[in-house]
């Protein structure tokens, strides 16, 4: 057997679609798993689609997604170049070549003709009323410099078919295909004749990519066949959706890999959640590796039904990433949200990395869960009522009284420490601990929810901090309840 040779190529738009990065990590995974090679192609030329920089996002999306290209623009395997504008001398010359075949031809219709051609609907299907000219008639045309487009010669019977690896059988009778354009006026390669010379040349043996181009196939196999070159195999991907009618799109803020990475996804979370996307492991385990998923990866797994992208999953699934993170890479990794937090400069990221493990889901989460450290202030007193644990602001207020006494002159400040405490002081006065931690907690932080409990806030802020947080809540409910 051939060696396993699969591509990406994308079109630099400036911003990789979760879509596109799945299509990209499915052929990547299939040929690592076959120890094939995973190539790089950047398509970039329709012009009228080119963003600036847009390249370095595919580079830089790549290497964030732990995906290593064995061959590309800026590593050649010996099938280059890889940028399809620096093939465009290429394209004409096949172009010619497929028309000595008979599997295309010139056409000199002008606009006004190919508008009378169309339906109802303002639907045209050429008419091959070029194929008739004879050859010395289109030498003359050309000779004379007239305009012309270089189209796909498609039988008008029979049937045309193939076997996708996803989809099984695909049959398109050859009537409802038409003569589509293969090199436009400007002699520029339409991306039907690109994709088909480049995957040859570039000897792409599993073509891995998006199902709209499911039913275009047959057309790309019919120019294989006039070339006389061997067809590749093919594995197209069911969509991504929103929901059970939209796909994910970049103008609803939900299909960018960037935009995720900016709310505090780790890449490697991202990247096995997009993998389950539309395939299934054989196990049950759903958290897998890079290597897991290189090992795992297998056709039988993926689906032919679209899968609708859960943002709620991936954001669990990224609790799980970091919920194994050493709390040093954690701080490193959270050094921007922290950096953007009041926090910032002003704890350490590690010690705060600790409390934060266990708790957040998303980086994106940091500032609103550590900002109450630098925003203590005035809150309303109503959070310390709590039913279920049957405490009133009177309890909570003569609670923290308690409590107060307990710690004042208290020199180990720490977690361990204060909740010992605090239990024993509950214990004391025959009441549940939560009836000291909850006030205690609310007293020295101002907020309802907070990274951790009571003693390890106290911990976090320290033992000046704590007191002084602590006498502004009782002077606060004191003053409320005279
Ligand atoms: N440049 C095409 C796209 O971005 C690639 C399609 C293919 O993989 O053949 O949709």
């Amino acid at each position: 057997m051939n060696k396993v040779r699969t591509r990406f190529a994308p079109s630099p738009t400036g911003f990789m679609h979760i879509g596109n990065l799945r299509t990209c990590l499915y052929a990547y995974l299939f040929a690592k798993k076959n120890n094939g090679t995973f190539v790089l192609r950047i398509e970039d030329t329709d012009q009228e689609r080119y963003v600036e920089g847009a390249v370095d996002v595919i580079y830089s999306t790549l290497k964030k997604a732990g995906i290593e290209h064995d061959e590309g623009p800026d590593k050649d395997g010996g099938y280059g170049p890889y940028i399809q504008s620096q093939r465009k001398s290429l394209y004409l010359d096949y172009a010619k070549e497929l028309v000595e075949k008979g599997g295309a031809y010139y056409c000199f219709c002008d606009k006004a003709r190919l508008e009378s051609l169309k339906d109802g609907n303002g639907v045209a299907k050429y008419d091959k009323h070029c194929l008739s000219l004879s050859k010395e008639e289109v030498e003359k045309r050309l000779a004379n410099g007239e305009q012309y487009v270089i189209r796909q010669n498609i039988p008008t019977d029979g049937v045309s078919e193939y076997e996708d690896m996803v989809f099984g059988h695909i049959s398109v009778p050859n009537e409802d295909m038409e003569d589509g354009v293969l090199i436009k006026s400007d002699g520029m390669p339409t991306y039907n004749f690109a994709n088909v010379v480049d995957d040859h040349l570039m000897a792409i043996n599993y073509v891995i990519r998006g199902v709209e181009y499911l039913s275009s196939t047959p057309k790309y196999n019919l120019m294989y066949d006039a070339f006389g070159w061997e067809r590749p195999h093919y594995m197209h991907l069911s969509p991504i959706m929103k929901d059970a009618q939209r796909k994910l799109s970049k103008r609803y803020g939900d299909a960018n890999f960037e935009d995720f990475l900016d709310k505090g996804y780790l890449p490697e979370a991202i990247v096995n959640y997009i993998a389950l996307l539309g395939w299934s492991p054989k196990g049950t385990d759903e958290k897998l590796s890079m290597q897991q998923l290189k090992e795992q990866f297998d056709v039988d797994g993926i689906s032919k039904s679209p899968s609708i992208f859960d943002e709620a999953k991936m954001r669990w699934l990224n609790g799980e990433y970091i919920k194994q993170m050493p709390p040093t890479e954690f701080a490193e990794v959270a050094r921007p949200y922290f950096e953007q937090s009041k926090v910032a400069g002003k704890y350490d990221y590690t010690e705060l990395a600790k409390l934060l493990i266990p708790r957040v889901e998303i980086l994106g989460e940091i500032p609103e869960k550590v900002n109450f450290l630098e925003e203590f202030g005035k809150y309303d007193t109503s959070m310390y009522e709590h039913k279920k644990m049957k405490i009133t602001k009177e309890l909570a207020l003569a609670n923290l009284v308690a409590i107060r006494e307990e710690l004042k002159d208290v020199d180990d400040w720490s977690d361990g420490n204060l909740k010992q405490l605090g239990t024993a002081l509950a214990e004391k006065l025959g009441i549940k601990s939560g009836q000291i931690f909850l006030p205690l907690r609310l007293a020295i932080t101002g907020a309802q929810s907070t990274p951790g409990g009571a003693t390890e806030m106290a911990e976090l802020l320290g033992k000046e901090e704590s007191m002084r947080r602590l006498d502004f809540s009782i002077e606060l409910l004191s003053k409320e309840s005279i």
